[in-house]
């Protein structure tokens, strides 16, 4: 991989986990909208209003993270291709979509979760049928 390639696969994959967690997949355990509270045996509690805690903090870092993706040396590999209907779709653009799905896995004897993503149009988003097995996130 070059280094590009690399420094934009990392940048992408924040980008990814932040914009979950904007649409309610949060990453914070101790936040309402944890994206796996429906997975933990515990009794959950959540101590953090994600409105309230996560949604500034992860407005920030989106900008941020967005600022450093449209740099023109990421520009080749900012387009994907939409897998709803195939056409291209700009991942820093407003019409980008991830839908993601989790399952239960093993993993060296210990419980851990897979995950799923789709990428598509928002358009297309409702068109993603959930795959067997897998359970919507968030
Ligand atoms: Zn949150
Ligand atoms: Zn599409």
């Amino acid at each position: 991989m070059n280094k590009n390639r690399e420094e934009c696969y990392v940048l992408t994959e924040k980008l990814e986990e932040i914009t979950w967690a904007l649409d309610g997949s949060c990453n914070d355990i101790d936040c309402d909208k944890y994206m796996y509270k429906r997975l933990l045996k515990k009794k959950y509690k959540p101590v953090l209003k994600h409105s309230y805690s996560c949604i500034p903090k992860l407005k920030m870092e989106k900008e941020a993270v967005m600022r450093l993706l449209s740099l023109k040396k990421f520009r080749q590999f900012r387009y994907k291709k939409c897998e709803v209907c195939g056409r291209k779709i700009d991942s820093l653009g407003k019409h980008y979509a991830i839908v993601s799905f989790t399952k239960p896995a093993e993993y060296n004897g210990k419980r851990v979760y897979e995950c799923k993503l789709i990428r598509t149009h928002k358009k297309c988003k409702h068109k993603v049928s959930i795959p067997m097995g897998w359970q919507k996130m968030g």
